[in-house]
């Protein structure tokens, strides 16, 4: 089946929809069983989309999570109450004390500080690479390593990594390859054609796309997906059937809403391009973004995130150019309909294995779905503001 079928059809199961369109919105702590034999048969057919008690799941977290597994392949998916705990939950998944891990440099921050701030606490090393490491990840093996991470493209600098390469030297020494597959959405990158075990997703982003509710999903090969899942479950990790229900909703539109953010993405980056404030387009699509050899070879599309790298502009300027912005809204997110960005000056606070050169602020921009060319014409008057407080 093609995407554009599955985003109509995934999780539509009769089982789940009881006769209508969608799946219903089924809210429970307690099932209840009339007879011993009923209960018994429900707990022996726990792992088997049976509904037991609340925690493990009502119908609507059966559809949804057959859903994901529908769209980024592997044997199932677990949820998670927000793409952080997507990730933290799945890194523990698979450590223990005295393991190792292989963290790309340009992970989400928040990935990082996990990283730093509770795996260290508990005796799980962390090492950060270069997301361009390639084949040389080998020489930062050590016999202790569990588990490589990788996320394409890196969170803010938008580097793409060598998927395949690294997860086949990972598997040659042992380790689980996990990705943080968010800006892929499951639809631009197929983590599992790639030698990936662990796909790792804030469906807060486009899977939810309209900007209102927190989920996060991990979803897992045949190989991994019972530990996975039982470590979900033993870490009490459970959803909101309404939240799940918007987010199935989201599903449906996915493939005509990244098709139109990719339009107006593009559209906004060439114009950025001919700009002469403009250093670099740090678009995975354009010749400019480090590893763009790679989202040539291994995705099918982009879609409106991407960065650029003035070369002006200090920070009263720039406060000029975002704080006069009538679309582009300031804020920690991405993924829903709306436009957004962020000034950052700070990326070489964000790394620790990479140099970050530029002196000059970096701008992310998630373009939305408005018209683009008054998305273009609000950059535009940014840029003057910009222009004439740094003639001031
Ligand atoms: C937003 C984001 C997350 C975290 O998702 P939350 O739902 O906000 O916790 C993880 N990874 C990437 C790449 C993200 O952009």
């Amino acid at each position: 089946m093609k995407n554009e079928t599955k985003f109509v059809t995934a999780g539509r199961n009769d089982k789940w929809t009881n006769g209508v369109v969608n799946p219903s919105v089924t809210r429970a702590s307690t099932v209840v069983f009339n007879t011993v034999d009923e209960m018994n048969n429900a707990v022996a057919n726990r792992f088997n989309q049976t509904m037991v008690y609340g925690r493990r799941g009502t119908t609507t977290a059966f559809a949804f999570s057959e859903a994901m597994t529908e769209l980024e392949g592997g044997a199932g998916c677990a949820l998670y109450p927000s793409g952080t705990a997507a990730i933290t939950n799945a890194i523990l998944a698979f450590v223990s004390a005295g393991d190792h891990i292989l963290m790309v440099d340009t992970a989400y921050e928040p990935t990082r500080d996990y990283c730093d701030k509770i795996l260290a606490k508990m005796g799980i090393e962390t090492t950060y690479y270069d997301p361009l490491i390639g084949a040389d990840i080998e020489g930062l093996i050590q016999d202790n390593t569990r588990l490589v991470f990788l996320e394409s493209p890196g969170s803010i600098t938008m580097e793409v990594q060598d998927v395949p390469t690294i997860s086949r030297i990972a598997h040659q020494h042992g380790c689980i390859v996990m990705l943080d597959n968010t800006w892929g959405a499951g639809v631009n990158f197929k983590p599992f054609d790639y030698g990936v075990d662990v796909s790792v997703q804030a469906a807060t982003k486009y899977i939810v796309g309209h900007s209102d509710v927190m989920l996060g999903t991990a979803t897992a090969t045949e190989e991994y997906w019972p530990q996975l899942r039982d470590n979900s479950y033993l870490m009490g990790q459970c959803t909101s059937p309404d939240d799940l229900y918007l987010a199935l909703r989201g599903i449906r539109t996915l493939g005509v809403r990244l098709k139109q953010h990719q339009e107006n993405a593009l559209k906004v980056a060439h114009w950025l391009q001919t700009r002469e404030e403009v250093a670099s387009i740090l678009h995975p699509a354009f010749a400019s973004c480090p590893g763009h050899e790679f989202f040539k070879r291994d995705f099918n599309g982009s879609n409106g995130l991407f960065s650029f790298v003035l070369n002006r502009g200090d920070k009263q300027s720039i406060k000029a150019f975002l704080d006069g912005l009538s679309h582009f809204k300031m804020g920690y997110s991405w993924g829903g309909f709306e436009s957004l960005i962020l000034g950052i000056s700070n990326v070489s606070s964000l790394r620790s294995a990479t140099q970050w050169s530029s002196q000059y602020p970096l701008v992310r921009v998630h373009i939305g779905l408005e018209n683009v060319d008054e998305l273009i014409e609000d950059l535009a008057k940014g840029f003057d503001r910009l222009n004439s407080a740094l003639a001031k």
